[in-house]
């Protein structure tokens, strides 16, 4: 069985000086494999590999990308079950999660492969009466693309696929947690058919993307990750020369709204869902639970009634809830925020414990906290686990007033029966995404997704506006009689 796993530059899996053990965090005895750890060199390779390949690759049939796409995505979708297992044994989300993600990466794949079909233009005359005007898609060059951990085949999945539908090559550097399932997806679509160099895969830290983020032939890149990381990676890419294009996704503090009047069973079904499912670990999770008056002791006490049945453990075992923390790193910045809240003041209603399991692993039980006022760290700063706050409003104008007080803007929820405090949300809500009566969490690939604020930089990712950041326009006059 293949244990060691290199970068793929120019079609070819290539080895490296170091080496990066990929690590599960249900049980840190397990090493699930080898893979090659690169630097500024490797970047180099890869981006020239891209670049080479981009001349004929952008000029390539529809009908070639559309037909790799779909076969990727046939394969990914065949294969849900074991690309699951690798997911769950290198991300730590429980095993349906995890073959959920690895179907919603086939879906991708597929939804894509038809867009490559499907890359429109526009005609206008032009306005002297004697030229007619073309405006185009064009492919950019080569774009990079940085991605997290939490989502370790989705997202570069939904980076990946419009880019390459569009024309462009790539040069892709996944989160070094979460190796595994990125080696598998670059493999698949390389077998599905891709010429040479137009997907290159580069595993490493912060010091490849940095290469990537500053290379001079990359035109553009497609950066998923925290708040912190995005800046940096977005003056480095505008600081190059020629500027890139960027797309920066980023953190969130996603409020959950729920009013006196809302269903008190479905609201407590969305903020256990939103706030601790995936152990907590999504960019839209709902970290903040904004209650009003009359309903928040009967709602904190029927959560904590939910979070005492759930089983956290093994991310693989049958019956898990919630697996691990992704890494050590994560399991002490969660223990660290749960220390800052109670020094805050706030009141730690329920769990916020380092667990013991039969395997060593990075196990937390969920933590709720109550009497959070809206200055403390935990109610404005990203925590990234599974961790929540109760923020009390006295009604609907104080709950939507704490829900945007908040230097992010992903998505916002609210649980209520009243169709006029339901629409005012949807329209004054400050975020990119807004659910009503349904969790933060969770969004179709069909439609665009993003947010305001701090929370997102450039266009929108997923569905037919995802061509927008992967494609550009090009102006075309022609003179209609000579
Ligand atoms: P991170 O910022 O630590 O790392 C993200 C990626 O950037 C990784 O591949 C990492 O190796 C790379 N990186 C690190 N330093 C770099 C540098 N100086 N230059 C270039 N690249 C560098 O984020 P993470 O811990 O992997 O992921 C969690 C974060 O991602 C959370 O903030 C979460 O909200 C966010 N996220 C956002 C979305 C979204 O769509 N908005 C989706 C998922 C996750």
């Amino acid at each position: 069985m293949k244990t060691r796993f290199g970068h793929w530059i120019g079609g070819e899996e290539v080895t490296t000086r170091s080496w990066l053990d990929n690590i599960n965090p249900s049980d840190t005895r397990e090493r699930i494999g080898e893979y090659a750890f690169g630097d500024a060199t490797d970047v180099n390779d890869a981006v020239a590999a891209a670049r080479a390949a981009f001349p004929a690759w952008s000029k390539s049939a529809p009908q070639l990308r559309h037909d790799i796409l779909r076969r990727a995505s046939d394969e990914v979708f065949a294969r849900k079950t074991e690309l699951g297992h690798l997911l769950a044994s290198e991300e730590g989300k429980t095993l349906p999660e995890a073959i959920g993600e690895v179907g919603r990466a086939a879906q991708v794949l597929a939804f894509t492969a038809a867009e490559a079909l499907r890359l429109d233009g526009r005609k206008f005359a032009g306005l002297a009466g004697d030229s007619e005007i073309d405006v185009t898609r064009e492919p950019l060059g080569v774009v990079g693309i940085v991605t997290p951990w939490n989502f370790p085949i989705a997202i570069p999945a939904w980076k990946i696929a419009p880019a390459l539908a569009a024309g462009n090559t790539v040069v892709f550097k996944p989160s070094e947690l979460v190796p595994g399932s990125a080696w598998m997806l670059v493999d698949i679509l390389q077998r599905a058919g891709l010429p040479k160099g137009v997907l290159n895969l580069v595993i490493g830290a912060g010091a490849a993307g940095g290469a990537l983020a500053g290379h001079a032939d990359v035109a553009a890149l497609s950066f998923t990750g925290s708040l912190d990381t995005g800046r940096k990676v977005g003056m480095a890419g505008i600081a190059s020369t020629p500027m890139k294009k960027l797309q920066l996704e980023l953190g969130g503090k996603n409020p959950l709204v729920v009013l006196d009047d809302a269903d008190l069973e479905l609201a407590v079904e969305c903020a256990l869902n939103g706030a601790f499912y995936s152990t907590g670990q999504r960019c839209t999770a709902s970290s903040r639970l904004i209650v009003t008056d009359g309903i928040r002791e009967r709602f904190v006490a029927r959560l904590i009634e939910r979070l005492e049945r759930l089983k956290i453990g093994h991310a693989l075992a049958d019956g898990t809830d919630i697996g691990p923390v992704v890494s050590a790193a994560q399991w002490q910045k969660d223990l660290d925020y749960i220390d800052i809240g109670k020094r805050e003041g706030a009141r730690l209603r329920f769990g916020g414990a380092a667990l013991e399991r039969a395997t060593p692993g990075h196990y937390l039980q969920p933590a709720l906290f109550t009497d959070v006022t809206p200055g403390m760290r935990i109610a404005r700063e990203e925590i990234f686990g599974p961790v929540a706050v109760v923020q009390a409003a006295r009604d609907y104008d104080e709950a939507l007033a704490l829900s945007n007080d908040t230097e992010f803007g992903l998505t916002a929820g609210i649980c209520t029966n009243n169709l006029k405090h339901a629409n005012h949300f949807r329209r004054n809500a400050h975020a990119g995404v807004v659910k009503v009566n349904l969790g933060t969490s969770g969004l179709d690939y069909h439609v665009p997704f993003g947010g305001l604020s701090n929370s997102s930089y450039g266009p929108r990712e997923q569905g037919h506006d995802a061509l927008d950041f992967y494609t550009t326009t090009k102006t075309a006059y022609t003179r209609c009689e000579l």
